[in-house]
Order: structure tokens, then sequence, then C-alpha cells
């Protein structure tokens, strides 16, 4: 079986959540965001070599969670300025072996095995693949004479894990950043490689506000009683 590696990125400040910790290290279903998310990849791709990106100076406060809680086999390293940054110190840390890699924001921490298993399949196809959603709103695009619809069938919600051939995706973030480059699809896909697309899950959302948080705690909890 080819060599597999995650890259969990939780580096952001997560500022949204107006608690004087951030986000990635509040407690859902009595563990923290980010040990949620290791361990649903852990059990789902079970010998991949996991590494967790983080604020510098949250290290050692995650260390210190981590001897509280059981939390499976990973690393930590240092992130960076923006997403891109951080990812990019995560696949430096992975080993030269790994032949494919997930990259997961660390707030997802409802992602199912279900859907890591599908993207991580057609990922081994397609060299890149990404879980979306349809939407439910209806859209308008802002223009300088007012507003337009854009038709919803055409659009689709991005979430993650993004799994890519570990080879295209090193050659893709050797790139400059770029604004523009708010995922890992939209990094690849500047290399010119197509993006393929399977099917997302409604509840994998990233976990931004308390509101969330509230929810989320309200989902597992029906999920353990079902
Ligand atoms: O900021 P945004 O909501 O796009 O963050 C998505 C994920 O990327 C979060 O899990 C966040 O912790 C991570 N991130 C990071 N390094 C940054 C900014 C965001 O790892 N500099």
């Amino acid at each position: 079986m080819a060599k597999r590696g995650v890259i969990i990125v939780a580096g952001g400040s997560g500022r949204r959540m107006q608690s004087a910790i951030p986000k990635q290290f509040l407690l859902l279903g009595g563990m923290p965001v980010v040990a949620r998310t290791i361990n649903t990849f852990s059990e789902a791709m079970p010998g991949a070599e996991i590494v967790v990106v983080l604020p510098k100076e949250d290290i050692e406060m995650w260390r210190n969670l981590v001897a509280r809680f059981d939390v499976a086999v990973h690393r930590c390293v240092a992130g960076g300025k923006e997403r891109f940054h951080s990812v990019k110190c995560g696949l430096e840390a992975l080993s030269p072996e790994v032949e494919y890699v997930a990259v997961h924001d660390g707030v997802r921490a409802l992602v199912s095995k279900r859907v890591i298993i599908r993207t991580m399949l057609d990922a081994e196809r397609s060299g890149a693949s990404i879980p979306v959603m349809e939407v439910a709103d209806s859209y308008r695009r802002v223009t300088v004479e007012g507003s337009e619809i854009v038709p919803r069938t055409e659009l689709r919600i991005v979430q993650t894990p993004q799994i890519f051939d570990a080879t295209l995706l090193r050659k893709a973030y050797e790139q400059e950043f770029d604004t523009e480059f708010t995922d890992d699809a939209s990094v690849v896909e500047r290399l010119g490689h197509k993006i393929s697309l399977v099917e997302g899950e409604r509840t994998n959302l990233k976990l931004t506000t308390p509101d969330d948080l509230s929810w989320a705690e309200w989902w597992l909890e029906q999920e353990s009683n079902a």
C-alpha cells in the first residue's frame, strides 16, 4: 500500500471564537478540537504519518494537553503567516517516502472516516481530490452596476481533506504565495493539474464561532445516542 501522510493545519490564531484559548484547543465532547481530528485520521488512514501544524507560541501548551488526553501518535511543527505557509511547514516535516498527502483544516473536527476514505480512494486514481457540497442558498455577485444572480447549480462548497499525489503537492508548494491560494486545490490547479471532486458532508464544518462549537456538541450527543 502507498505510504500516506496527513498535514493537519491548526496554525491560525482563531480570533473569531472570542475566547482566550485558540479555537483549535477548545474542548469538544471532552476532547480538544484538534485531538479529535487527529484521532479520526489515525483510524481512517492507519499507519499514516501525521503532522500537526500549530502556532509556534502554542506548541508548549499543546504538549501539556496531549499528555492529558488519548491522542494518536503525531509530530508537531510551527506554522507560518498564512495557511499556505503553514501547509509548506507541514510538507517539509513529512518524510520523503510519503506518496500521498492529505491536508486538513484542524478545526473541521467532525470530519468522518467515510469522507477521508472516499477522498483518498479518488486521489489514488486522479492525483488530486477534494470533497465538496452542493449549495442550498441563492448567491449574487456584486458588480459595478449592482449585483447579478450566480446560478447555484454551478457552485460547490469546498471542504477538506484535500488529498494529492505527494510529488505534485510538493511541486505546487514551490510556487510563490498568491492571495488567491485559499486552499490546496487552488495551489495545485495553478500547475495546470485537474482537481477531482467527491461528495463531502454537511457536518464537515470549519468550527469558527462559539455557535458552531455549541452546535457541534449537540451533534456529537445525537451521534452517541443514535
Ligand atoms: O483562516 P482559515 O479559516 O482559512 O483557516 C483554515 C485552517 O488553516 C485552520 O485550521 C487554521 O488553523 C489553519 N491556518 C494555519 N496557519 C495560518 C492560518 C490558518 O494553519 N497561518
